[in-house]
C-alpha cells in the first residue's frame, strides 16, 4: 500500500525553522497551520471530542506525534493513551495488596469473558512481550482508566493491535462513554530501514532514562573517548547529572529480533485502511528523494550527524549530512521530522472533522 505524500511546503513561505526547539517549533506550526490550529481549538472549547487510533509499526513514533498535536493545539484538552503504559502501570497496582483488591472487585463487575478472574490476574502477571492480553480483558481496563479522567480528546496507542480487534473499534466509543464523538484512524507508514536506525542507534542515560540516538538525535554533549577511540552522547537532561549514554542491550541488532511482530503491524494497517465506516489520516514518514524539494523545506528532513576528532583543539567536530535511507519500494528517500508529520496530521484531522 503506497501512502499519498503531504505537501508541507507553502509558497512564499521562506523562514527557516529549528525543530528541535520547542519555541521555534510552535511558530513553525502558527506560520504553516495557522487556520487549522484556530479551528481545532476552536473545537474543543466548544467541548467537543474525538477518538485517534493510531496504527503504526512499532517505533514508528506514534506517541511522539500525538505529543506535539497535544502540545501545539491544548495540552490539558488532548491526552496521549498508551495501552501499553496502562498495563504496565496495573502491573504495579498487583503489588500493592489494596489496589489489587480493587482491581479484582472491579473486573468481577465489570468483565465478561472465557478465562476467570482469577486466571486473568495471573495473566497480567506473567505476560511477555510476545501474548497478547484477551481483547475483553484490555477492554475493561481501559473503562476503569478513562473512568477516573476528565473528558478529553484522545490518542489511542496499541488498540486496535490485532486484526480481530479492529472490528471492536466500533463499539470502543460506547465503551467509555463517547459514544457520539467522533473517530478516525491514524495510519503511520515508516520505512523499516528508519525503525532499524532508531533501534541501532539508540542510546540510554543510565541515571535518568533519556533515550537518544548518536546518529539522528545526538544531545548537545558529544565527547570523544581517547582510549577507546569512540565518540560518546552525555546526557543533557537539566534534571540530571549527565550520565555517558549507552546502547541497550540487543538494540545492536536492529529490527532483526522484532521481524515478525512488524509483519504483523503491516498486515494490521493494510486491514484498517479498507475498513468502511472509518474516516482515515495517512501519516508519511519518508519522501523520495527525487520529489522531496517540490513538497517539503530541507529543514523539515531529518539529517544525519557526523563526528570528527579535531586532536589539535581536543574538540570534536560535529558535521550534518543529509540521511538517506531506502523507502519500502526501495528508493532513495529522506526521513520526515516528527513536526511536519505532524503538521500533515492537524491538517488533515481538521478536514476530516469538517472543520
Ligand atoms: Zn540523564
Amino acid at each position: 500500500m503506497e501512502f499519498p505524500i503531504f505537501k508541507t511546503k507553502v509558497k512564499g513561505v521562506n523562514k527557516r525553522f529549528d525543530l528541535n526547539n520547542p519555541g521555534e517549533r510552535q511558530k513553525y506550526f502558527e506560520l504553516k497551520a495557522g487556520k487549522e490550529i484556530k479551528k481545532l481549538r476552536e473545537y474543543f472549547k466548544e467541548g467537543n471530542t474525538f477518538i485517534a487510533y493510531l496504527l503504526g509499526k512499532k517505533n514508528s513514533g506514534k506517541g511522539t506525534y500525538s505529543k506535539i498535536f497535544a502540545e501545539i493545539i491544548d495540552p490539558n484538552l488532548v491526552e496521549h493513551f498508551s495501552i501499553g503504559d496502562m498495563v504496565r502501570k496495573i502491573d504495579k497496582e498487583l503489588k500493592d495488596r489494596k489496589k489489587k483488591k480493587e482491581l479484582i472487585g472491579f473486573l468481577e463487575r465489570n468483565y465478561r469473558g472465557w478465562r476467570s478472574v482469577k486466571e486473568l490476574i495471573s495473566t497480567l502477571k506473567d505476560r511477555n512481550t510476545k501474548t497478547l492480553l484477551p481483547t475483553e480483558l484490555v477492554l475493561a481496563l481501559v473503562k476503569k482508566e478513562i473512568e477516573k479522567k476528565k473528558k478529553k480528546t484522545l490518542f489511542i496507542d496499541g488498540f486496535p493491535r490485532d486484526l480481530d480487534q479492529i472490528n471492536f473499534t466500533l463499539f470502543f466509543r460506547d465503551l467509555i462513554g463517547y459514544r457520539y464523538d467522533p473517530d478516525i484512524f491514524v495510519l503511520i507508514d515508516v520505512p523499516e530501514a528508519v525503525i532499524d536506525e532508531r533501534i541501532k542507534y539508540r542510546r540510554i542515560c543510565p541515571l535518568c532514562q533519556t533515550s537518544r540516538n548518536y546518529k539522528l538525535l545526538p544531545t548537545s554533549k558529544i565527547k570523544y573517548d581517547t582510549k577507546k577511540k569512540e565518540f560518546y552522547l552525555l546526557c543533557d537532561n537539566p534534571d540530571c547529572q549527565g550520565g555517558r549514554m549507552v546502547p541497550k542491550e540487543g538494540d545492536a541488532a536492529g529490527i532483526k529480533p522484532i521481524k515478525e511482530r512488524l509483519k504483523k503491524d503491516e498486515k494490521l494497517i493494510e486491514q484498517a485502511a479498507s475498513l468502511h465506516g472509518i474516516p482515515k489520516v495517512f501519516l508519511r514518514n519518508s519522501i523520495p528523494k527525487s520529489v522531496a524539494r517540490d513538497y517539503v523545506d530541507d529543514y523539515e528532513i531529518t539529517p544525519e550527524y557526523v563526528y570528527e576528532w579535531d586532536e589539535k583543539n581536543k574538540k570534536v567536530q560535529i558535521r550534518e549530512k543529509p540521511w538517506i535511507i531506502p523507502d519500502s519500494k526501495g528508493k532513495p528517500s529522506y526521513s520526515l521530522l516528527a513536526a511536519p508529520v505532524a503538521l500533515s496530521m492537524i491538517k488533515q484531522i481538521t478536514k476530516v472533522l469538517g472543520l
